[in-house]
């Protein structure tokens, strides 16, 4: 394994960049290990799932969280920053809650802690009712599938890339996955089909290529809960438009947060908040914020008179 030759003070950087970009957390999995900021409790249970994933509900109660509270900047007298406060709500199992706003209100530390790279600091977050800070973290992560913005792909086989989602996945159950995050067609016309190697000697897939891997482990994992961490790069429409169709088929019947960029993508969820410098300013599902004629009926007005 490569990882295994990387100098450990390396370690600590690719660790805090994963955690800053929500880039390819699971495969950052092995490194976690190394540097935890945050520990189990000692004889922490796994998290309990119902084998359907029919209990899956997720809820942030009174969350309120700042970076590094105790840490470096208290030492040195900096007041540490409150990033989200007071935030409340629920996702019931199966649906979706899309997360808007401008850049830095906090929207992506909203998936960092339900992946539980920190701890927060007041309230709590639950997966079936359960305390995430009671249960080990790799039960938590193995509850959670995360398609990020940018997926960092492994210099190895396609094939790999994609079990990755699920270790010991047959080449059948590799190729059903990529068929339905449609890339199947791609791979199958590249030289070596699913042994070709990707990377920079490799093959070199474009952001919706690389977007539609992450579909397919994810779809290998088949977790009960999903974060989507909506690309901000440009896509072209008809991509940006079947991706979303297939994002949508993903996370069918599974508990799912969206960090949406588009508004397009969040018509349909269950729930929309609106945050603005770590706060839910406003909340509903489309109809309902398009009718408050807030700050979610202007992003829509300018959006559509962009698009
Ligand atoms: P974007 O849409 O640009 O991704 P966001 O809404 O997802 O933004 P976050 O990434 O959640 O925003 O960041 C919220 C705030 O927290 C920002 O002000 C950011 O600077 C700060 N922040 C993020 N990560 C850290 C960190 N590791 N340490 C300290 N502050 C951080």
């Amino acid at each position: 394994m490569i990882q295994l030759y990387i100098p450990l003070n390396f370690l600590g950087v690719i660790y805090r960049e994963i955690k800053q970009s929500l880039t390819d957390l699971e495969k950052m999995f092995s490194l976690m290990e190394r540097e935890r900021e945050i520990a189990d409790a000692p004889e922490a249970p796994p998290l309990q799932l119902a084998a359907d994933g029919s209990d899956a509900s997720v809820r942030f109660e009174n969350v309120t969280f700042s970076y590094d509270p105790a840490g470096s900047k208290a030492a040195a007298g900096i007041e540490a920053r409150t990033i989200l406060h007071h935030i409340s709500f629920e996702i019931p199992a199966g649906k979706t809650v899309a997360v808007v706003g401008p850049s830095g209100s906090g929207k992506s530390t909203l998936a960092r802690l339900l992946f539980r790279f920190y701890d927060v600091q007041q309230g709590r977050i639950t997966i079936a009712g359960q305390d995430i800070r009671n249960v080990t973290q790799s039960s938590v992560r193995q509850a959670i599938g995360i398609v990020p913005q940018d997926t960092v792909l492994f210099n190895d086989t396609v094939e790999y890339n994609i079990a990755y989602g699920r270790p010991g996945a047959s080449r059948g159950e590799v190729e059903a996955a990529a068929k339905a995050a449609h890339i199947h067609g791609f791979i199958a016309a590249a030289p070596k089909g699913y042994d070709t190697m990707v990377g920079e000697r490799g093959l070199k897939l474009s952001g919706g290529e690389k977007q539609r891997v992450a579909i397919a482990r994810t779809l290998l994992k088949n977790p009960p809960v999903m974060i989507f961490d909506e690309a901000t790069s440009a896509l072209d429409s008809a991509n940006e438009r079947a991706i979303q169709a297939e994002l949508q088929g993903v996370s069918r019947n599974k508990t799912t947060l969206v960090i949406a960029h588009r508004l397009s993508t969040v018509v349909d969820a269950h729930e929309i908040l609106v945050m603005d410098a770590g706060h839910i300013i406003e909340r509903g599902n489309h109809a309902e914020l398009l009718a408050a004629n807030g700050r979610y009926a202007s992003m829509w007005a300018l959006q559509q008179s962009g698009e």
